[in-house]
């Protein structure tokens, strides 16, 4: 059965994005090529407020985020890890054969301006990642802070996952001084998986240079040389990227102080009826997410039992991710999603509760 996802990513994908993808197949190194990855390009460094190349990578967003602690830690790493994704990039490091500390925080709680000043200030890290909204608790830490802590320590390339945060919330590159935002586009942006974007400081393409080791699909100077000719250093998902085009012309028609405002609107209207229904919130109040809420279960109330009903009536539901899976459950509001939408769902969510609630 087809079902109306309401899992935080993939996301549901509009006709009309699935109409521009089946735009007829072109050649890479054809100008059409070109003049497709220009105006994807062009319409991402204006969302990110940047005028630094914004890379395609065709990958889902672990792999750009592999290709980012490769290209950018030299001496060694400072992972701040919340959540599940956040964690994994800490592994993921490591199994890059690097050098890397994880710092943690309890899940439900945001990475502080005063942890990352805290590691930093040991001098002994040349790169951090972060993730700025961990999908898996619907934390969102509180990146602005951090981006002025992280100007004390300009040697420090700061690699920032936004993957379900990018075009849903203002992130404004050059303002927050970023050396890498990336972003898979199954989640905010609301397109299939298969494609990454990640937006690249002057600084960081410099360092990269001189980094050994960082192969070839993610190598951030095989990526520069070719997007200065508006391409890619191997096939790209060409339909993806059709598909991008039009999603970002639709977030421009949107217009994106509109958009940022629709998702506001609808987190506030989620964490309202999770706490009507009796359940907790699960994320630290003044960090929660704009794309997703996390609802704290109430230990009487059958989240498996309510997903079965719920995918019975077309409807598939989240109840929760990694360690906190079953004690939370999470309910996205994301990318083309409305009030509407949520509305229906939660209608049917209230319908079917008192069948699954001791
Ligand atoms: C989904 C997600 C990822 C992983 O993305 P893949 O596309 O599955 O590689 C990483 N970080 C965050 C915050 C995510 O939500």
């Amino acid at each position: 059965m087809v079902k109306k996802l309401f899992i935080p990513g993939p996301v549901d994908v509009s006709a009309d994005v699935f109409q521009a993808m089946s735009h007829p197949m072109i050649g890479h190194r054809m100008p059409e090529y070109a003049q497709l990855h220009e105006s994807v390009t062009r319409q991402l460094k204006t969302l990110l407020n940047t005028d630094k190349p914004v890379f395609l990578s065709t990958s889902s967003a672990f792999g750009i985020m592999e290709g980012a602690v490769r290209n950018l830690v030299q001496k060694r790493c400072a992972n701040f890890g919340n959540g599940a994704f956040s964690t994994k990039w800490h592994d993921v490091t490591k199994r890059c054969g690097l050098e890397a500390d994880l710092f943690s925080a309890e899940w439900g709680q945001p990475i502080t301006p005063e942890m990352v000043d805290q590691a930093l200030s040991t001098g002994r890290y040349d790169a951090l990642t972060l993730v700025h909204n961990e999908t898996s608790t619907g934390v969102m830490s509180p990146l602005a802070d951090i981006a002025e802590v992280m100007k004390k320590y300009p040697d420090v390339s700061s690699i920032v996952d936004t993957v379900s945060s990018m075009s849903a919330v203002p992130i404004d590159f050059t303002a927050l001084g970023l050396d890498v935002c990336l972003a898979g586009v199954q989640k905010a942006f609301g397109l299939p998986p298969g494609l990454a974007v990640c937006a690249v400081s002057q600084q960081a393409l410099d360092k990269a240079r001189t980094t050994p080791n960082r192969g070839y699909y993610f190598d951030f100077e095989e990526f520069e040389k070719n997007d200065l000719k508006h391409n890619t250093p191997s096939t790209p998902c060409i339909s993806l990227i059709f598909g991008l085009d039009a999603q970002l012309k639709k977030m421009f028609a949107e217009g994106l102080d509109n958009r940022y405002a629709r998702h506001a609107e609808m987190a506030d209207f989620t964490r309202s009826w999770i706490q009507q229904q009796g359940f907790g919130l699960f994320a630290a109040e003044g960090y929660r997410s704009m794309t997703l809420t996390s609802g704290a279960n109430d230990g009487r109330t059958d989240l498996d039992a309510l997903k079965k009903l719920a995918g019975a009536r077309g409807f598939a539901m989240d109840t929760g991710y990694g360690k906190i899976k079953g004690q939370t459950f999470r309910i996205p509001h994301m990318a083309d999603m409305t009030l509407a939408d949520l509305k229906e769902y939660f209608a049917l969510l209230e319908e079917l509760l008192p069948q699954v609630r001791a």
